[in-house]
């Protein structure tokens, strides 16, 4: 069996071909230009391939509404051209095989539950800290949509008392993104990321930021993991920051072994390492082909 795969960033486009087991045979990857110029690539790759359902995991806002006259559509971003643009419709027109449709965020909380660090278990909330933030709900067995799809990326923050930083989220100034973000860790301290020391300051910040989102979604979802991906996540030093900022957080309230003892196995990488992205869609496109299928 072959399911086709498309994480659709907005960085880069990463297709591939996959299995039942969540194996990758094959992929290709491209810089995420103008639909009109990414999405024939897209097609392109798939062809002849005989592929039985292509899940697709898309950076957002997307709709995610069966019911929608946008349905498929990713909605209000300000990368040029994807703005009200049908990418689902697109390629459904393209191949007549099962699709499956979901965040970025989403489809990796997916392929997690289903192969990687949250097998097994019925609740996980996924984050990506990179060029933005992005989070993926997985719930009492299913991801969450609600209203349109969580972006506990946007959530406000309290301020850490020593960081002048202004935000650079273009909606909402210092909300979760715009203080924890890639892009934000630059403009606070005038490097990127990967060139500051692992015992920066700015690595307590990153944390105390990380922490406070991590702590208000155990509160708010009970979520039985955490998994955090991305590219600032590389810096592995933040897992154990964050993790004691979490605990200080709750300060005992929540009563569960999995945050007062073991919370290394609680808060953790993604088990798919940088394939989170691609095995999530591919999850998303095997599910769709069960669904069709029953
Ligand atoms: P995207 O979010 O575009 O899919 P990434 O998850 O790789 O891609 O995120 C890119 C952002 O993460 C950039 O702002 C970059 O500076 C930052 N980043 C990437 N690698 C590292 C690293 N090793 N350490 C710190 N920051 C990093
Ligand atoms: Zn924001």
């Amino acid at each position: 069996m072959r399911i086709g795969a498309i994480e659709a960033g907005g960085t880069k486009f990463v297709c591939g071909i996959g299995n039942s087991q969540g194996e990758i045979e094959d992929q290709i990857s491209f810089p995420t230009e103008r639909p009109e110029l990414t999405l024939p690539k897209v097609i392109q790759y798939f062809q002849d391939t005989k592929v039985e359902a292509i899940g697709i995991g898309s950076f957002g806002p997307i709709d995610l509404r069966p019911d929608s006259t946008t349905y498929g559509y990713v909605t209000t971003t300000p990368k040029p051209g994807w703005s009200n643009f049908d990418m689902l419709g697109t390629l459904r027109e393209a191949f007549r095989v099962p699709f499956g449709w979901d965040t970025d965020v989403n489809a990796a909380a997916l392929g997690e539950v289903t192969w990687g660090a949250a097998q097994g278990l019925s609740s996980c909330i996924y984050y990506t800290i990179g060029t933005g933030v992005g989070v993926g709900v997985y719930a009492e067995g299913r991801l969450i949509h609600g209203l349109v799809h969580p972006e506990g990326g946007h959530i406000l923050m309290r301020r850490h008392p020593d960081d002048p930083f202004a935000g650079g989220c273009p909606y909402h100034g210092d909300c979760l993104e715009g203080m924890a973000a890639g892009p934000a860790i630059e403009a606070r301290w005038g490097v990127k990321g990967h060139e500051l020391p692992a015992d920066h300051i700015a690595w307590e910040i990153e944390a105390f930021y990380i922490a406070q989102s991590i702590t208000s979604a155990i509160l708010f979802n009970s979520p039985q993991r955490i998994i955090l991906g991305g590219g600032v996540m590389q810096q592995s030093q933040l897992f154990p920051l964050i993790r004691k900022a979490v605990q200080a957080n709750l300060n005992g309230y929540i009563n569960s072994s999995a945050i007062l003892e073991h919370i290394d196995d609680y808060i953790v990488p993604p088990g798919l390492g940088q394939q989170a992205g691609l095995c999530g869609a591919l999850a998303l496109g095997l599910a769709a082909r069960d669904r069709a299928l029953a």
